[in-house]
């Protein structure tokens, strides 16, 4: 009785070897795959080991830190990434909007996600390949399981958290191989940003998120190198913000200095669109304009040009802008989380990572920073698109490609200069935390804490620290700590 399974595995590996070569009998396009882990600040690959990220770096490109587009929200930079627009252009302004227009309210987590014309000022990338003749694949990226103008990609997931980042890949690799297969993917995963908001970024427990994404994007390199992609396609891994910590003590609390019947509030701490009753908007202005050193408060034409975040209905007439790490609610019964991001997108702490590998960039080079609308020009390069008008540049990031015909980049002066001092302090602010955490461990054999998230309901994070080798479901170990993420 031969060994089953000896015939499937011979089977399957006859399949993707057929597999294999029909792809490669396809014309030979360019592929490109674009992944997102949400509020991936750019520092986290520098806190704890981080071998995959170091490979990519290694065989790619690095690009320090990106400034990314204002406000460093979750949908507006997402859909910045695939446009190459800011935000007040492409229309997505922030995660919750109101169309004074159409009188609608947009929120990330309501059907209006859904409806197409909230997208439809701009054009994403993947809807252009296609129309280029080319296919697409989405896993899970925001918007991209929307009809915009009409086209979904070629192939999609529908937005479902509780999908695995594994079976996401695993879709990936069989649209780049199958029938119809794919040169452009994009996929989305929700963490570090979920841990980031609930535990704070500067929670130890953050080490163990940081290395279990770094496990992942193992997962991905393993599934292409078995696919034998790994080589032809290129593999963008950037985010879409940072994340920074917050406190108790630093609440601003409106209700203090305006009453809300005079105003509504539209989207979310730390930037927050204030949309006065009719004919109040000089008392709702000037009640809140010099009440907390904390905050600044702006007319809309009053937005500094530089933001670019001024033309757009769905911005409101006013907008409150809050100092880092300070979070601004009606009052203290709002929900209030650890960290935050959307705060200005100058600041370090909301820009997120960059490492890039494959055919079209070069090896093992580094430059200090990009923005994010240069991404597209930069993919439809790769892609051999003709890139739709756009903000971006790509004589500003010309030089993470092989081809480049700048023979000596101008790399922009760095936000902060490494120093000696800079060193020396990293290596004792380590070895304080290591200290801290083996003495901690020590005394406390076994703790765990749980959270739940309201933004995402169905997920709850369990992490614990044990002296001992944890069960087989946990999804990482690194010293001893594990956590575990289990959807409901
Ligand atoms: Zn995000």
């Amino acid at each position: 009785m031969p060994d089953l399974s000896v015939i499937k595995s011979c089977f399957l590996s006859c399949l993707l070897v057929l597999l294999q070569t029909w792809s490669s009998q396809q014309d030979e396009q360019s592929q490109l795959l674009l992944v997102s882990f949400d509020g991936f600040r750019w520092d986290y690959v520098n806190r704890v080991p981080t071998p995959n990220f170091r490979a990519l770096i290694d065989e790619g490109v690095q690009v320090e830190q990106v400034e990314n587009t204002y406000i460093t929200k979750t949908y507006p930079n997402h859909y910045t990434l695939v446009t190459g627009l800011h935000a007040e252009t492409h229309g997505i302004v922030a995660n919750e909007m109101y169309d004074p227009i159409h009188n609608r309210s947009f929120s990330m987590e309501g059907p209006e996600v859904y409806n197409a014309w909230w997208w439809e000022e701009a054009v994403p990338l993947w809807v252009t390949n296609q129309k280029a003749g080319r296919k697409s694949g989405a896993a899970m990226w925001p918007g991209s399981d929307v009809a915009i103008g009409g086209t979904y990609p070629t192939h999609f997931l529908s937005y479902n958290a509780s999908m695995p980042f594994e079976a996401r890949v695993e879709k990936l690799i069989d649209w780049f191989l199958g029938p119809e297969a794919i040169n452009f993917g994009v996929l989305y995963w929700e963490e570090p940003d979920e841990s980031g908001h609930n535990l704070g970024p500067e929670s130890p427990l953050m080490d163990v998120v940081i290395a279990d994404i770094d496990d992942k994007l193992g997962f991905l390199r393993g599934k292409l190198k078995n696919a034998g992609l790994y080589d032809k396609v290129n593999l963008i891994v950037t985010s879409d913000h940072g994340m920074t910590q917050l406190s108790h003590d630093k609440i601003i609390e409106l209700d203090t200095y305006v009453s809300r019947d005079l105003y509504t509030w539209i989207d979310k701490s730390p930037v927050v669109g204030i949309l006065p009753k009719e004919g109040k908007l000089e008392e709702v202005y000037s009640s809140l304009k010099n009440a907390n050193p904390n905050m600044v408060v702006y007319k809309k034409e009053e937005i500094p040009e530089h933001y670019h975040y001024r033309h757009n209905v769905r911005i409101m007439p006013l907008i409150i802008e809050v100092k880092e790490g300070w979070t601004v609610m009606q009052n203290r019964n709002g929900s209030f989380m650890l960290g935050n991001h959307g705060y200005n997108n100058s600041l370090p702490s909301m820009q997120p990572v960059f490492v890039a590998r494959g055919p079209a960039f070069r090896r093992d080079y580094t430059k200090a920073s990009m923005r994010s609308v240069d991404l597209y020009p930069l993919m439809c390069n790769i892609l051999g698109l003709k890139p739709l008008p756009n903000n971006g540049s790509l004589s500003n990031v010309q030089d993470l490609l092989v081809e480049t015909s700048t023979p000596k980049p101008v790399v922009p002066p760095k936000p902060r200069e490494p120093s000696y001092a800079w060193a020396v302090g990293s290596i004792l602010g380590a070895a304080l935390v290591i200290g801290f955490l083996f003495i901690f461990v020590q005394q406390q054999p076994a703790w765990s804490l749980e959270f739940k998230s309201d933004r995402y309901p169905r997920y709850r994070a369990k992490a614990e620290y044990t002296k001992s080798n944890m069960g087989k479901d946990a999804t990482v170990e690194k010293g001893r700590a594990i956590i575990k993420i289990i959807a409901d």
